[in-house]
């Protein structure tokens, strides 16, 4: 038995099974009790009648009651159904309506119980009795009789019951089969619901260890359009979403041992060249050095790149905050890129307000936002490159655009471009995480990064930060 069915079993089957139980029994006494009333109460009509009878006859005819009253028990109209019996104060029968003789008869078979009635006899009028007399169950009523002539005790009605006991077991049977019936359609539709979730359960299960060990490529059918389809849609998804990382990551270890070897081999070819050239051969020695330099210096900013990443990745990245102007930092860094642009030929353009944008920000993590954003401007633009960079006050907001018409991105690889690993674009060197550091750095200033760009036009950066108002960052 699976867990579900267990579960089943317990907290609804035997509450079910308790519940018809108790049904069961208080419909049993219900009936009992409806059919023994109207036995009771039909044989206690009789009585009354015959009393009354007895009662007339006694005042009317003195003489003759003795004579009256055996034709009157004798011609009893319900002998059919139950005997009655004129019994003396000890019990002895007197009269009874089957016409047996009486006469060497001394007490009744159910002396005892006649006895125990008498004892409760007197404060209904009545006392009523269910026994065993020879073999079959008899209901009793005797009735106390005021005429104390010829030694008359009590009227007392006998009727079997053993019919009525037959009526009620059939109800009861029939009762018990509907609940047996009740039960066994609760079980046959319990089990094919129980089935209906354990075996696609089962199914997910199996899949969701597949795809732990790395079988990323399965995908579960939709069957039903319930929570257990919503689940199969779901983990299809986690599948995808986890192919997708998975290939991001592959991507990225490919392309950072490729970013990490092309310096690598650089600075191998050049140290040893320069180390088996001649000194007198300055300018390769010259020239060997700086590329060396340069080479180096890339590996060490994606080094730290990297160690950015790590540190906005465990919640560790710290600003250094202080009063700046955007305006003059901004400034300082297009000097930087004039040169750069000089000698790869883009045209390199600022617009920047007049009044300064105060802000309050970490220097240094800010010039690391723009150097990269620039930085890929320049990079993913091929011929008659052109880059703008523009600032602007915009309500609460330092706004800074870098505009280029370089190759512009994919609409499908837009929304993700941010996401750590990304890279859009294989054919230029990265590492695909520089934007997503840059994106990390403008949400600790509390302000946004937005990309948008047109394929084969050119991409633009909005990137805006609150201005510094009461030493404080506003949102
Ligand atoms: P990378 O080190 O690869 O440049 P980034 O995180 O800086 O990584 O950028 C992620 C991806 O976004 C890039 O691989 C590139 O495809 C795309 N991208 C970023 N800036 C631009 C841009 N100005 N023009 C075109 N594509 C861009």
């Amino acid at each position: 038995m699976n867990k579900i069915t267990k579960r089943w079993f317990v907290n609804n089957f035997i509450v079910i099974l308790v519940i018809l139980i108790i049904i069961e029994i208080l419909v049993s006494l219900g009936i009992r009790s409806f059919y023994y009333n109207n036995v009771e109460e039909f044989i206690k009509s009789q009585g009354l009648a015959m009393l009354n009878l007895i009662d007339k006859s006694y005042k009317s005819s003195l003489d003759d009651f003795e004579f009256e009253l055996r034709s009157m028990i004798e011609s009893f109209e319900q002998k059919d159904k139950m005997e009655v019996m004129v019994l003396n104060e000890n019990g002895k029968v007197l009269l009874t309506s089957n016409g047996f003789d009486v006469e060497n008869q001394k007490e009744t078979p159910d002396y005892d119980i006649i006895k125990e009635m008498e004892s409760k006899l007197y404060s209904p009028g009545y006392a009523q009795a269910v026994y065993e007399l020879n073999n079959e169950n008899v209901m009793a009523v005797i009735y106390p009789v005021e005429t104390k002539i010829k030694d008359i005790g009590y009227i007392r009605f006998v009727s079997s019951i053993t019919n009525v006991d037959r009526q009620i077991v059939i109800i009861i049977a029939i009762t018990a089969l509907i609940a047996v019936f009740i039960i066994f359609f609760v079980v046959i539709s319990s089990s094919y619901f129980i089935q209906s979730i354990v075996v696609p359960v089962d199914e997910i299960s199996k899949t969701a260890k597949r795809i732990a060990h790395g079988d990323f490529n399965i995908r579960l059918e939709r069957q039903t359009d319930d929570e257990i389809g919503d689940l199969c849609d779901t983990i299809n998804h986690m599948a995808e979403e986890l192919s997708v990382t998975e290939k991001i990551k592959n991507e990225f270890i490919s392309s950072v041992s490729h970013e990490l070897r092309t310096p690598l081999t650089a600075i191998r070819g050049w140290a040893e060249t320069v180390s088996s050239c001649s000194p007198s051969d300055q300018d390769i020695i010259k020239k060997g050095l700086k590329v060396i330099s340069d080479e180096t210096q890339r590996l060490s900013s994606m080094v730290e790149e990297l160690l950015d990443f790590s540190r906005i990745q465990r919640g560790k990245m710290t600003l250094i905050l202080s009063k700046l102007d955007l305006v003059a930092e901004l400034e300082d860094i297009l000097i930087i890129f004039q040169e750069r642009a000089k000698k790869e030929s883009v045209l390199i353009e600022s617009d920047f307000t007049d009044e300064c944008l105060p802000i309050f920000g970490d220097k240094n993590r800010l010039k690391q936002v723009f150097t990269n954003v620039i930085d890929n401007a320049f990079k993913y633009s091929d011929k008659d490159k052109k880059v703008i960079i523009t600032a602007e006050k915009n309500l609460n907001f330092a706004v800074v655009k870098i505009i280029d018409n370089g190759c512009g991105i994919d609409p499908r690889d837009l929304p993700k471009i941010k996401e750590k690993f990304y890279k859009a674009n294989y054919s230029k060197r990265g590492s695909g995480i520089g934007l997503a550091v840059a994106d990390e750095i403008i949400k600790l200033h509390k302000g946004s990064l937005d990309v948008y760009s047109v394929e084969d036009k050119g991409t633009t950066i909005v990137i805006q930060i609150p201005i510094y108002k009461n030493n404080k960052l506003n949102n």
